[in-house]
């Protein structure tokens, strides 16, 4: 056994991963729902974590608004690389002999849950694998950060009959946290709470993250139905310009209004089809986790590209161009009014 987990480590990182862990039934004891790998597996004792780096130079094209579409084709890439990975590497233990699962790396959620598919969560929570078997740990944001790749990576995960030794979490002083906050300056939406946190215990072991406001701020900005900060000085890439409400509860009739003026949009350009949407969804946001470098000169960089490279607009012909703000407002004004209210509330 202790032969096939050395393989099966070697094995991830030959495959050009940035990290990889193994976390067990006992070190995932005590968590959440979605830390029960037993739901995905019976009988399963271990899972693999690993974690694929983003391209740099696309999130650098995506954060300034000089181009959308680097950046959306390698988040999608490193997806499929990470889904393709999981299957194989589930693929070569079983023929050792163990019972394996890939988990799909994004867009994959239960059905058992009160809304069903619509509650987005996921059958398992690759989160809780990482940060248990010291792939990376979390960032005040609640996504996993890496000490050489920052929170600009997908992860991918296995999890196995096979009872494979589990690898340690990284130490604290491994986080390079220092609570900046620059993830909760560049989300438009409000997400995370800016005061409070949430502890997850894992195995024994307490990790802590900012709480998540109601998710449907994620999905109304994330999703692509609106994206001007409520500042109105820089946006998302998304074209929309509906407000971001105050509270919870105004977020279902919001993202409803959104998706309505969405399906009118011209095409953008790219995209890709989601199991949960009638239409083709476009990358529009994750500054939250594309802004996280691990240097705080890098990360103060790219939100300054984010937040001074103003407002996205739609063309015609459904392009997108990044303009000043004051720019982006005269050219709503200039549209006829059923245009215009495509796009922002008139
Ligand atoms: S952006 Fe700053 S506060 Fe947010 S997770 Fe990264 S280092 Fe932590
Ligand atoms: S993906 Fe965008 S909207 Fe969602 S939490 Fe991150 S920054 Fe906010």
């Amino acid at each position: 056994m202790e032969n096939l987990r050395e393989v099966v480590l070697d094995q991830v990182k030959l495959g050009g991963t940035c990290a990889v862990g193994i976390a067990t039934t006992e070190t995932l004891a005590g968590g959440p729902e979605s830390a029960d790998i037993t739901k995905i597996l019976p009988g399963a004792k271990s899972a693999i974590s690993f974690a694929y780096a983003l391209d740099t130079d696309a999130i650098d094209l995506f954060l300034s608004k000089k181009d959308r579409m680097p950046h959306e084709r390698n988040n999608i890439d490193i997806n499929n690389l990470a889904s393709g990975a999981a299957l194989n590497l589930a693929g070569f233990i079983e023929m050792k002999g163990y019972q394996s699962v890939p988990v799909i790396a994004n867009n994959y959620y239960r059905s058992d849950t009160p809304g069903g598919l619509l509650d987005m969560m996921p059958d398992i929570s690759q989160r809780y694998i990482a940060v248990r078997s010291g792939v990376g740990t979390f960032g005040l944001s609640g996504n996993v950060i890496t000490p050489k790749q920052g929170a600009a990576i997908i992860l991918g995960a296995v999890v196995t009959t096979a009872e494979f030794k589990p690898t340690e979490p990284l130490p604290p002083e491994k986080s390079y946290c220092d609570e900046c906050r620059l993830c909760m300056a560049s989300c438009a939406s409000g997400t995370m709470d800016n005061e409070q946190k949430t502890t997850v215990t894992l195995g024994g072991l307490d990790f802590e993250y900012s709480k998540r406001k109601s998710y449907l701020r994620c999905e109304y900005v994330c999703g692509g139905f609106t994206g001007l900060h409520p500042s109105e000085k820089w946006s998302t890439w998304s074209p929309g310009r509906f407000p971001i409400p105050e509270n919870d509860e105004e977020f279902m009739p919001a993202l409803m209004n959104g998706l309505e003026n969405y399906a009118k949009w011209p095409d953008m350009g790219g995209g890709y089809y989601h199991s949960l949407s009638p239409y083709k969804m476009f990358l529009t946001c994750g500054n939250c986790q594309l802004i996280c470098h691990p240097e705080k000169e890098e990360r103060k960089r790219r939100y300054k590209m984010l937040k001074e490279n103003g407002v996205v607009v739609q063309n015609e012909d459904g392009s997108l161009e990044a303009v000043s703000p004051e720019h982006a407002k005269q050219r709503m004004q200039d549209l006829p009014p059923e245009r215009r209210a495509l796009y922002e509330t008139v």
